[in-house]
């Protein structure tokens, strides 16, 4: 490659994922387009021999924090770490920035804070909150790609939760711009769970502290004003496996019902959840194995469109991490770095490479409807590339996170898929396990 050239590259791989396989192919691109894909290997092209090499990956469900939560996480110190792991686009969630971006002047703080540290590409959602369904038309209007909202107290108190009626304030609004409202599930029907105050360390008590009828229940509402005002919904982190057949009915009727869910689900089970450790700590909880298997299953036949990591990372205080106290740790996992090798970990057994790959690229690209071609390796379509080694293991340890705090529950576990090279935009940028360029990462906004 040129070094010089900006934007170009020729690589070669026995193993590239064009139109659904995995072929031997010559890809080239030049000022960040891919230019020509052929099938021989082209004498200047740099061979990277049984690697696979897929488009980047999109993580449509991040927490960067930045402004005002920076000492939690940042944009410089995330969209490196997405590049480690092969992801090439991250959405940031409108929470918890502080401010958090629930009208045009946040998203405008936001806009300012990530100026010159993004490495990778960034989208932004807004929130829906209690009263502001009036800045909701001027945040679409400002290139947001979704909006956010929350059926439970969401963490923080500068983002309350929103009734039935918030919604229905808010829907009409988001229906006339096409944009979906993608919410967190969990309609709580008791204030504390006593066992849990009882027994703080305990994990079990912790996962029946948020049941399943939580979720089941909030979906099941959002599926109801999704039908009721033709707005697109999005289902986050889905982790209850009963709330998978209403998302399928919902599918089956045709509504515009969408759901993620993301690697931690599928990854550990509760079962082997060591007590009094919060980094599992995450909001719905991470349930049993055999709940766990049937969400493999729903990825693998369609009623889960996509996987992202809910990345939201915090200090190592708020994450209670000495004193192991699981009714006040933060909740939420740091994954940012880890999509696409913790995924096909959880994933190999389950799912071929071919219907694996789509679950990270095509399909969360097709969601965001982001003007912007993403997802594929096809000419005309942004040179944003992964090339990784699906058969090699490694074990992540902590100097290797370079997300901000460095700690997170894929420590020390060994992980199958192992990133070799990023590119964005046909520039090398994360290689033997650095990154090699400054911050060439674009707000990706709705045109
Ligand atoms: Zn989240």
């Amino acid at each position: 490659m040129d070094k010089d050239n900006k934007g170009s590259l020729k690589i070669y791989s026995q193993r590239c994922f064009l139109e659904g396989r995995l072929m031997p192919a010559s890809i080239s691109a030049t000022e960040g387009k891919i230019t020509e894909i052929v099938p021989e290997k082209q004498p200047d092209a740099i061979d990277f021999g049984n690697a696979v090499i897929m488009p980047g990956c999109l993580d449509a469900h991040v927490h960067i924090n930045e402004p005002g939560r920076t000492d939690w996480e940042g944009f410089e110190t995330a969209t490196r770490a997405a590049l480690a792991g092969g992801t090439t686009s991250v959405v940031d969630m409108p929470l918890n920035s502080s401010p958090v971006t629930v009208s045009v002047k946040d998203l405008e703080a936001k806009v300012e804070a990530a100026k010159g540290k993004l490495h990778c590409h960034v989208g932004f959602y807004g929130g829906v909150i209690p009263g502001n369904s009036g800045e909701l038309a001027g945040l679409a209007k400002a290139g947001v790609l979704g909006f956010k909202c929350f059926l439970v107290h969401s963490g923080i108190d500068d983002f309350p939760n929103v009734s039935r009626q918030d919604l229905e304030e808010a829907m009409p609004v988001l229906d006339k711009f096409g944009l979906p409202l993608l919410a967190h599930c969990e309609f709580p029907d008791k204030e504390e769970s006593s066992a849990l105050i009882m027994n703080p360390k305990s994990y079990m008590a912790y996962l029946e502290s948020r049941p399943k009828k939580w979720e089941n229940d909030a979906v099941a509402l959002m599926i109801e004003l999704s039908e009721k005002f033709n707005c697109p919904v999005h289902i986050v982190h889905v982790s209850s496996a009963e709330a998978l057949i209403l998302i399928q009915k919902a599918k089956e009727k045709g509504l515009k019902i969408t759901a993620e869910t993301c690697p931690q689900y599928l990854l550990f089970d509760a079962e082997t959840i060591p007590d009094g450790n919060t980094l599992y700590k995450c909001a719905p909880p991470i349930r049993e194995k055999e709940n766990n298997l049937l969400l493999k299953k729903a990825l693998k036949n369609g009623i889960l469109d996509f996987i992202a990591t809910d990345h939201s990372p915090a200090p190592p205080e708020i994450k209670e991490l000495e004193s192991g106290n699981l009714a006040k740790a933060w909740g939420g996992i740091a994954g940012i770095q880890f999509l696409l090798s913790a995924s096909w970990t959880a994933l190999r057994d389950e799912i071929s490479i071919e219907k694996f790959i789509p679950l990270l690229t095509e399909n969360p690209a097709r969601f965001l409807k982001v003007d912007y071609k993403k997802g594929k390796i096809k000419t005309g379509y942004d040179a944003d590339l992964v090339v990784w080694n699906p058969e090699e293991t490694f074990v992540p340890q902590e100097e290797d996170l370079l997300f901000r705090h460095k700690f997170s529950p894929y420590t020390g576990k060994r992980l199958t898929g192992r990133v070799l090279s990023t590119y964005l935009a046909g520039n090398q940028v994360y290689y033997q396990q650095k990154i090699t360029s400054s911050p060439q990462g674009i707000w990706l906004r709705q045109a």
